[in-house]
């Protein structure tokens, strides 16, 4: 499998390349060529997840250096379990939070870091940052991810101030080869000091520069295979294809569902949910395509108002807005609704939920869906203290996430200034 830019569908790479570039030289995002097609019905399925990640990643991997190592990739990243909980006869919950830092964001982080870890060993260049710029559950991820991985070093910016305390925790408590910088700014601040070292091709060289933000292609491929995977297992205990309930702000959870079902796993539909930062809403009921400011929501790591996987999401239907307005449904869920729907859920089955969760379970109950729906389930409940003061009661902390709240923070306070980040690191 060859990939291409959703910009240029002339200059091709290898999957190792894509990885590696994170973007296209022209800033367009990397695509397979073509979406592989897969007859499910005649994979020897073991209902193990990390064994069967195996079929439906094998196709994207073809011809690739990492061929050879996708068995030992798949089974390195995908630790932790993943699994459905039945809320009603026609509803279940995906749940996607049961990895190292509690949030989806494991399966990508953890699937590009042990494909980075096989292509360094095997390239001259063996020093690589990973630079992330984070406001949610992305740098935990990547830090856990890449932490204590030999020839890695992680450079993760956040906004001071602007994240949780949880949250921050999980950003700061690293240490050794992740360098955790609190930047006197915003998080667009600190995507912009990211953008401008990308922009300097000497300075890249010398760091040895790789992203880990939603635009790598690395992060995409891993989200497919539970959408892929639970479709079939659901269709054979029930016979019936279910229709999938997507949270989702920058679009890669959505665009990963879309490929599972162009890739003709038995999916009935795929539905998206969003906070009010609503542009893929007014979008399908008619405007134009309009970035804007992202609004602050309960949902924040939904709170993007330019969604970088669009592009993607537009190559899917052959760049045809006609085609997107028709076959996509998304609904758009306010902060009333959104505490609203984590009450109804508490008190009627004991079950805390997080709020990107709490869209996609109103959504269940907005959009009518015909048959069985399976919402995905993004974070731990326990990641937002918020969380506690919706329900009025304490949520549970899991064990290893105590551990993790009791650990030292290591973190650096800079300004938005990458000459005073570039101080800061031994080069
Ligand atoms: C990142 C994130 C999302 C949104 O993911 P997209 O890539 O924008 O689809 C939803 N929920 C949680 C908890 C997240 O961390």
């Amino acid at each position: 499998m060859r990939y291409v830019s959703t910009r240029n569908r002339n200059e091709e790479v290898s999957l190792s390349e894509a990885l590696e570039r994170g973007l296209a030289s022209d800033s367009g995002l990397f695509i397979p060529k073509r979406v592989p097609k897969i007859n499910w019905k005649d994979l020897p399925l073991t209902r193990l997840f990390s064994t069967d990640s195996l079929f439906v990643l094998a196709p994207f991997f073809a011809g690739d250096q990492l061929e050879n190592q996708l068995k030992e990739i798949c089974q390195r990243a995908f630790t932790f379990p993943v699994l459905v909980r039945t809320l009603g006869e026609q509803l279940g919950l995906l749940e996607l939070f049961h990895g190292p830092t509690f949030a989806f964001k494991d399966f990508g982080a953890r699937f590009l870091s042990e494909s980075l870890s096989v292509i360094s060993q095997r390239s001259t260049l063996k020093h690589r940052s990973i630079l992330v710029a984070t406001s949610g559950d992305t740098g935990g991820a990547v830090a856990a991810a890449f932490w204590r991985k030999r020839n890695f070093r992680v450079i993760l910016l956040y906004p001071e101030g602007r994240v949780s305390q949880r949250q921050e925790k999980q950003l700061t408590c690293w240490g050794e080869n992740v360098k955790s910088f609190a930047v006197n700014g915003t998080f667009d601040d600190c995507q912009r000091m990211v953008k401008e070292i990308f922009s300097q091709p000497e300075l890249c060289a010398l760091l040895g520069a790789a992203s880990a933000n939603s635009i790598n292609i690395g992060r995409l491929l891993p989200q497919i295979t539970y959408f892929a995977l639970f479709s079939i297992y659901h269709y054979l205990d029930h016979q019936t294809m279910p229709t999938w309930i997507v949270p989702t702000g920058n679009m890669g959870h959505a665009v990963a569902a879309f490929y599972a079902q162009k890739m003709g796993f038995p999916i009935q539909e795929v539905v998206i949910s969003t906070n009010e930062n609503s542009i893929l809403v007014d979008f399908l009921s008619g405007q134009s395509w309009q970035p804007r400011r992202a609004l602050s929501t309960l949902a924040n790591a939904m709170d993007v108002g330019h969604p970088s996987n669009w592009e993607r999401l537009l190559a899917l239907f052959d760049f045809d807005e006609e085609m997107v307005r028709k076959r996509v449904r998304a609904c758009s869920v306010h902060d009333e609704e959104i505490r609203k729907t984590m009450k109804e859920i508490d008190q009627r089955y004991q079950i805390a939920i997080c709020p990107h969760t709490a869209t996609a379970l109103f959504a269940s109950q907005k959009m009518a869906i015909e048959g069985s729906a399976i919402a995905v389930a993004t974070a731990h409940p326990a990641k937002f203290e918020v969380v506690d003061e919706i329900l009025g009661r304490r949520v549970e902390v899991p064990l290893s996430f105590q551990d993790l709240l009791r650990r030292p923070s290591y973190v650096q306070r800079i300004e938005v200034c990458v000459d005073d980040l570039l101080d800061h690191l031994d080069l």
